[in-house]
């Protein structure tokens, strides 16, 4: 994530390379981004105030797990792992940022 690469190579913009307004933290950039927040809207888990309020992957985590079921885990996990693969396809390939289509695909 540029916000830790930033720390490292000072050259680095800490900023998130989809919506260049926050610092890109693995926390924006899975749940925050506004990509990807819509995305999250679509997937209907009920998890965006952790989302919103958790500072690490960790503490999002620990709450979640607490909160849903079994079945919302497994749906969780797939759609953290098709948002990082958009966002690759986006940051790495220059392929445009969409929450279309990613629900349906999970
Ligand atoms: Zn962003």
């Amino acid at each position: 994530m540029n916000y830790n690469a930033a720390h490292r190579i000072p050259q680095r913009s800490p900023l998130c390379s989809i919506c260049d307004d926050y610092e890109e933290t693995i926390i924006h950039a899975m749940f925050r981004c506004p990509w990807a927040d819509r995305t999250w809207q679509d997937s209907r888990l009920p998890m965006l105030h952790e989302a919103a309020i958790a500072n690490t992957m960790e503490d999002f985590l620990g709450m979640v797990r607490l909160k849903l079921s079994e079945k919302e885990m497994r749906l969780l996990w797939v759609v953290v792992w098709r948002v990082w693969y958009v966002r690759n396809s986006v940051v790495f390939r220059g392929k445009e940022a969409s929450y279309l289509g990613i629900i349906p695909y999970c």
